[in-house]
């Protein structure tokens, strides 16, 4: 059944692996580690036909071969170094194992110890780098706790076949504790791999998330992005009662320096304004490209004050010369808009900062202008611009 069980899981973990993007590591590791771990049950089928003293010693390492590739597969989707040195060592301490205890002084409870011991080295390797590196989530906790319940199963059947030393260990002869270790083993068998694809797809699932709201170029929010963002935090603002602000940046004369440097430049230098507005933001603001050379930017808990403090730092920022880098200089016009009703909507807060954008464009760019509604405020204190700088 487990066997079944296993190429079951192989064909699923094969189809995901020539589907999943390659960022999901480790899926490949896990078919090869299944592979391995059919090949070991197929090789003990075999019981019978091929004398034993041949079979278990290369059925047992195989075994222990695939159990290694499943951890090797999990520390790659980890991004975590591969403990190649552990994979080596287990399948070839396996091989000694069987010189001693099978050839030299024929002992199955010793076997029987040091295998589960070398395959609980794995398995709980396995369960290290989860807790260590996992996603707080419940894809996380599943994987971890199959991880940790093989291991306990191993130890259990290590320190029981080395209490019994010799004659009375019930594996032997199929007491409850065999019955018991080769249910589990069957179910991990499944469930191990269920476990690795469930934390996988909630991978894919972040990522596809991530691909659909952000800006394949800058890598800030796109549109669908920001509108995300803006719904949670005009919730937020209406229940505590705290002002939003937006903002609209679009790039002076981008077109002339596409003509005269070239789209890659150009490409170069969305990027660029895309991490200075970015460096310029405080954790709770988000950023957006809205196609071409036009951002957005929504401001948090920000009155009129702050808002054109944030646009002032954004300027004065890409007047400074960054290290390491030869772009054209360039500059940015800026339109703010303060939401001063929380029923205003995003549509009518963007049409005001653009509104506020034209005017600081006709106005001769490289400039920050405020929407008119927004003056209506009661006036903030505005620092002196020498301040501001500070
Ligand atoms: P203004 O100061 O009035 O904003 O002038 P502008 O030249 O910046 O604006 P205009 O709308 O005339 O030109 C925008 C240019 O942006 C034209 C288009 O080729 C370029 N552009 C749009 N998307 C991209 C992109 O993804 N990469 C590059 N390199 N250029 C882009
Ligand atoms: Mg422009
Ligand atoms: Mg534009």
């Amino acid at each position: 059944m487990s066997t079944v069980m296993a190429i079951a899981m192989a064909v699923v973990m094969f189809s995901a692996q020539r589907s999943f993007p390659r960022s999901v590591g480790g899926l490949r590791e896990w078919v090869i580690g299944l592979v391995g771990l059919i090949l070991a049950s197929v090789l003990f089928a075999l019981n019978g036909l091929v004398p034993s003293w041949l079979l278990l010693p290369v059925a047992n390492s195989v075994f222990l071969w695939g159990a290694g590739m499943q951890m090797i597969g999990t520390q790659l989707f980890y991004g975590v170094r591969s403990s190649w040195w552990l994979f080596h060592l287990s399948w070839l301490l396996g091989l000694v194992v069987m010189g001693i205890w099978l050839y030299w002084k024929p002992n199955f409870p010793m076997r029987v110890a040091m295998y589960s011991f070398l395959m609980l080295a794995l398995t709980f390797q396995q369960f290290l780098v989860i807790i260590r590196f996992g996603e707080r989530h419940l894809s996380a906790w599943f994987f971890a706790a199959l991880s940790l319940m093989l291991s306990a199963t191993l130890l259990h059947r290590g320190v029981m076949a080395l209490q019994a030393g010799g004659a009375g260990y019930d594996a032997m002869h199929g007491g409850p504790n065999h019955s018991m270790y080769l249910a589990v083993l069957s179910f991990m068998t499944l469930l191990l791999p269920v476990g690795f694809m469930t934390v996988a797809t909630r991978c894919l699932q972040k990522l596809l998330e991530q691909r659909s709201n952000r800006d394949p170029l800058t890598a800030v929010l796109n549109r669908r992005g920001f509108a995300e963002v803006h719904a949670q935090e005009n919730l937020r603002a209406r229940r505590q009662g705290t002002p939003l602000a937006v903002m609209s940046l679009d790039l002076d004369f981008f077109k002339a320096i596409n003509d005269r440097h070239g789209h890659a430049v150009g490409d170069q230098v969305l990027v660029d304004v895309a991490g200075v507005i970015s460096s310029a933001l405080r954790g709770s603001d988000a950023v957006a490209r809205f196609g071409g050379e036009e951002f957005v930017v929504l401001l948090a808990d920000t009155h009129q004050a702050r808002a054109e403090l944030v646009a002032q730092r954004i300027q004065f920022a890409l007047r400074q010369p960054r290290p390491g880098q030869s772009l054209p200089s360039y500059t940015l016009s800026i339109g703010i808009a303060c939401q001063l009703d929380p029923a205003e909507d995003l549509d009518s807060l963007l049409l005001r900062s653009d509104r506020a954008l034209y005017r600081a464009k006709q106005l001769g760019r490289d400039r920050i202008e405020v929407a008119c509604e927004a003056l209506a405020m009661p006036p903030a204190p505005v620092l002196p611009v020498a301040r501001l700088y500070t």
